[in-house]
This record gives structure tokens, sequence and C-alpha cells, in this order.
């Protein structure tokens, strides 16, 4: 780290904002703006809200006997299909490999740019500024929001509140009616929901999820980020000084006063900074902050307040980055007359980009090696052996076979480990007594005894392994178990 000059101030020259310990909720009226950043989160507004809504419709071809839904939770039959991907209950262990990569990326983010998963991407904030949108487009914008609240009501603004009701509504229904469609055949759930055939679950759903849309996007908007959610304090305590988050460059901005004062200022060779207190930053910004305080918890980072600041300098003819993604260390360093330094590429940022590789890699590496067949092993608990009138010695197992494809499957049955092990697989014809046949993408469980004859030497407990081979195409899954003996 680079430490901070002395003599030069790290924080910015502001008064100590006297806020009460509790106080209500303010109504916030964000005002329009444009910019770079607004562009940005406009495109990905729209990509993530087209994946959200269209992705249950796009069809992949897995065969007659698989569903064609290309992102599928089959909860019926316990499996879950990702385009090429199908996950069994076994394969639990994949989701847990997501959820490190989902939290070490969030971790990585936050390293880079600090809260931009918030600013850009989470759906609360996804959800509330498309609510937003609906808002301005019916109510008007900032100032016009504002008087209308004020003002009583006439039949046009009762008009207008229950047209933005009603669409906030409709946007909440879709939004839990897409949810739904992960869960079954999309096209066939919605002739069933258009016609009131759909299970009721399926009603109770979209039920619960339209109020939580319409109540987090549409009435508690930016208290969700400042009060529910825990990501800002977990995120605070994880960011480092290098971090680049929404930063008012106070060296550059104060002292703020007005554009004629700080032209006089200039003129006469005296220091003015190019902050003036217009508010347009405040105004932007989506959860009310001012972000010439400071880093803030309520501030998702958005980026808004860098737009509003920047058509401002444009409009008085100063230099655009005013607010700008920087940090405490580069504003030190440039009132110490040194150039900023942006250090993407430190302890942390490798940690985290190396647990990602590696996660994601041995999830690569297992997904493409990883066989179509299985076998799960269970011994009987009791009795652990029988000895049999001959001598011959016969320990009795449960076996599971998993056949992962989309077709019939002939699987034969093997033992090694303990001397002539003699196999019956219990129901099937003494000819095939070690040939099972599993259905499509089904398992199937089976009654195998294992009988080792009289004169072999077997221990009090013996390690036997299972093999299930696929006759057709050799295919095979080992699992590894205890044949006991006296
Ligand atoms: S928009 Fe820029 S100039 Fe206006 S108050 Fe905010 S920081 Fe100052
Ligand atoms: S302060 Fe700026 S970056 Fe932070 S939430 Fe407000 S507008 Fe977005």
């Amino acid at each position: 780290m680079v430490p901070p000059p002395m003599n030069m101030p790290v924080k910015p020259p502001v008064a100590v904002v006297d806020a009460p310990l509790y106080e209500s909720a303010k109504k916030n009226f964000p005002q329009s703006v444009h910019g770079r950043f607004r562009s940005i989160k406009w495109v990905l507004m729209a990509v993530f809200l087209g994946i959200y809504y269209l992705l249950p419709f796009v069809r992949w071809d897995r065969g007659p006997n698989s569903p064609s839904q290309a992102v599928l939770v089959d909860l019926p039959n316990t499996r879950f299909y990702f385009f090429f991907i199908e996950l069994w209950p076994q394969e639990v262990y994949y989701f847990t490999g997501l959820l490190v990569i989902a939290a070490m990326t969030l971790f990585l983010m936050n390293a880079v740019a600090g809260r931009i998963w918030c600013g850009y991407a989470c759906p609360q904030t996804v959800w509330t500024d498309l609510f937003y949108a609906v808002e301005r487009w019916i109510e008007g914008d900032r100032r016009e929001r504002m008087k209308k609240d004020k003002a009583e009501l006439t039949a046009r603004r009762v008009g207008e509140l229950v047209l933005k009701h009603g669409i906030w509504l409709t946007i909440a229904w879709w939004t839990g009616g897409a949810w739904v469609l992960y869960f079954a055949d999309a096209p066939t759930l919605v002739k069933e929901l258009a016609t009131f055939q759909a299970p009721m679950i399926a009603y109770a759903c979209i039920g619960v999820l339209t109020f939580t849309t319409y109540t987090l996007a549409g009435h508690m908007r930016e208290q969700v980020c400042i009060y529910m959610c825990p990501w800002p304090r977990i995120q605070a305590a994880l960011t480092d000084e290098w971090a680049l988050n929404v930063t008012y460059r106070y060296d550059r901005g104060e002292p703020r006063t007005s554009i004629k004062k700080a032209a006089d200022l200039r003129a006469l060779g005296e220091k003015a900074g190019d902050c003036v207190d217009c508010l347009q930053c405040v105004a932007v910004c989506p959860t009310g902050v001012d972000i010439r305080h400071g880093s803030q918890l309520g501030c998702i980072q958005c980026g808004l307040c860098i737009d509003a600041c920047d058509t401002v300098m444009a409009k008085i003819g100063r230099p655009s980055g005013l607010i700008a993604y920087d940090n405490d260390v580069n504003i030190a360093r440039r009132l110490a007359g040194e150039a900023p330094v942006y250090r993407f590429i430190r302890a942390r940022t490798l940690i985290y980009t190396g647990i990602i590789a590696l996660v994601a890699g041995v999830m690569l590496y297992t997904l493409s090696t990883r066989t179509l067949i299985d076998i799960n092993v269970l011994h009987d608990r009791n009795p652990l052996f029988v000895t049999l009138s001959d001598g011959s010695i016969r320990n009795a197992y449960t076996i599971r076979f998993l056949n992962k494809r989309s077709d019939l499957r002939t699987i034969e049955l093997s033992a090694s480990g303990v001397p002539i092990p003699v196999l019956h697989v219990i129901g099937e014809e003494p000819a095939s007594r070690t040939i099972v046949a599993v259905g499509p993408d089904q398992t199937r469980e089976v009654r195998v005894l294992v009988t080792v004859p009289p004169a072999a030497s077997i221990q009090a407990s013996n390690a036997i392994t299972f093999t299930a081979r696929d006759v057709d195409s050799g295919d095979r899954a080992t699992a590894r178990d205890h044949f006991f003996g006296p």
C-alpha cells in the first residue's frame, strides 16, 4: 500500500453529518440521467430480464426419453438440466462448486470495483430500475413526482396511480410466472396456466412472487439495500484501500463554491473547487446518498452520480471525472502531486481468481470425464454373513444402478476381492444372474447375494469391489464394500 503523504488530508473535508440514530425513511424521487453508466445499466437490464423471461422457452434436444427444455429443475424426477449437463441428486456437489464460484466472483468484483454487483446485476437493482422507469414514464421526472406526491388527489392523479400500480403488478406477475416455468415444460405450463389447469402450487408460487416483487421493487426499493441486505455489511469488511469505488474526488471538488465565485477566485489565482454544489449527484441517486460525504453503506455503486456530475462539468466547462471510480489512495497521491496508481493485481484478486479457476477446472474435468453409469452398494446390517450347509459363506447387499443415459441399458454385475465369488441378483432368471436391465434415465435397486465356496480362505472382513459394466458400450462404474466371514 502507498501510505498517504504526511500533512495531506485523507478524508473528505466535509462537515460531520448530524444524523439521528433512528429516522423514518424519506421518500426518494430519483431524477432521470443520461450518460455512460446509465447506458450500461440499460443494456444490462435488457440482457438480464431477457434471459430471465425467455430462457425457459429455449429448447435442447436430449433424445426421445428426456425433457427438451434447455434449463429445467425437474423436481418430480429429481434432476437438474442445464443445456448439455444433466445433474442427479448424487451430484449435488456440483451445486456446492457453483456456490463457491459465485461467492468468489462476488468477492473478486468487490476487490476490483466495490459493489458493482449491487449497482448493475442484483435482481433488486434491476427490477427497481424497471419499476422506476415505469413510474417516470407515467408520473414524470423527479420534480413532477415530488409535486404530485404532495398535491391533492384528482381524477387524473388516481388514473395515473391505477395505471402505474397495474403495470407494476403485471411485471410482478410475469416475474413470478417466469419463475415457475423453470420447474416444468414451459410451453405446456403456459397453456395450463392460461386455461386454469395448472397445479395449485404453480398459482401459489406465482402469487407469492408477484407480491414480493411488487413490494420489494415497487415500494421498499432502496430500503432493501440499506436495511435488509447483508451484503453491504459483508462487503465493507472485505474491501481494501485499492478497490475502486464511486468516489467524490474532494481534492478536486473542494472548496466547493458557485460557478461565478469560482471563476473570480481562479482569476485571482486562488484555488476554487470544481464542485458547484448543484446537488445533481444527490438528485439522481436511487438510494438518496450524497456521495460527497464519502463511502457509505447506502451507496450501491451504480455510477449514476458520475453521469450526473459529468453532465454538470460539461456544462460549466470543467473536466469530467469529479466523481469517478477511484479510491482514497489516489486522492492522497494527487494531493501530493503524484500520479494515481491502479492495482488490480494484488494478493486478494489473485487468490480469488485462483480459487475460481481451481473449482471451475475441477468441475469441468469431472463433468467431462464422468461416466453416465453409476453403482451404489449397501451391505445388509444383520446378519453380516450366513454360513450355508455346505460351508459356503454368503453376504447380502442392496445395490442400486444408475443409468444416466436416455436409453435402456443392459448392465453386467461382477465382484472381485474375494476368492471365486458367485453372484445372484435376486429376482433375475438363473441364466442371467448377473445381468440387470436399467431403464433410460432411471435407477434400479436390486438385492444381491454373494457366496464364496467353503474352501476359500477369507478373513473376518474382506474388501470387495463391485463392477457394473454396460454390456454394449463397455462403460463401467465400481463401488467398494466389505465381505464378512466368521
Ligand atoms: S453533481 Fe458534481 S458539481 Fe454537482 S454537487 Fe454533485 S459533485 Fe458537486
Ligand atoms: S451515490 Fe452514486 S453510485 Fe452510489 S448509489 Fe448513489 S448514484 Fe449510485
